[in-house]
């Protein structure tokens, strides 16, 4: 069992789905407190389901978190999870130690988003539909720009600046991330947290307690 630790090559003109902007970067190194920074997080999901199972992809295969430098095109992005390759930035690491653990979280929800056997239900918690309502009094379009999502007005969301609102794969990478801070003690800066949402921190709660041992 080992979670890898890759410092990146440059990286021009990535497209990333949910935008139309590409992205480039700098090459990276990482340093060694930037690794133990995200080992905050990683130990603590180890430890709190005494398994390692959230520090590997829901396949099973090993996770590899990758920084790249400085960004020089594109949205501004804190992390990127792309086929169970994590890529870490100089944004992540700008904001303090709390933050990086917000990131980490993030990035590793995205490994079971789709992966974590009821997503269906889980879009059902907002309403999210890729077929147009028609119906802007009860639905609201979401902010993603390379797919049309719409989700219920009332759906109750974790962050406030929309970031989950694009649609159900930023919606529960946002949601686990300020689950595992409030598990972790942790003020979750990114808007009002998990208790804003019981709904969704009752789906996940039953999601983590599923995957232990
Ligand atoms: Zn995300």
């Amino acid at each position: 069992m080992k979670v890898n630790f890759a410092n990146a090559d440059a990286i021009n003109d990535m497209n990333i789905s949910g935008f139309t902007q590409n992205v480039s970067f700098a090459a990276g190194n990482w340093s060694d407190d930037e690794i133990r920074q995200v080992d905050l997080a990683l130990g603590f999901m180890h430890r709190l389901l005494d398994s390692r199972v959230l520090l590997r992809t829901s396949s099973g295969a090993e996770l590899t978190f990758t920084r790249v430098g400085t960004q020089t095109e594109g949205p501004g992005l804190d992390g990127l999870n792309g086929g169970g390759t994590i890529r870490f930035m100089d944004t992540t690491f700008t904001s303090g130690e709390d933050d990086v653990m917000t990131v980490v979280f993030h990035e590793v929800g995205h490994n079971w988003d789709e992966e974590n056997g009821k997503f269906e239900q889980w879009k059902a918690l907002s309403g999210w539909t890729q077929t147009d309502p028609h119906d802007s009094t009860r639905f609201v379009k979401g902010g993603d720009q390379d797919t049309n999502w719409w989700h219920r007005r009332t759906a109750n969301f974790v962050q406030n600046d929309n970031y989950d609102q694009q649609n159900p794969y930023e919606d529960f990478a946002c949601a686990f991330s300020a689950y595992m801070m409030n598990r972790a003690g942790k003020v979750f800066t990114r808007g009002p947290g998990i208790s804003a949402a019981p709904d969704k921190g009752t789906f996940i709660d039953n999601f983590v307690n599923g995957l232990g041992s």
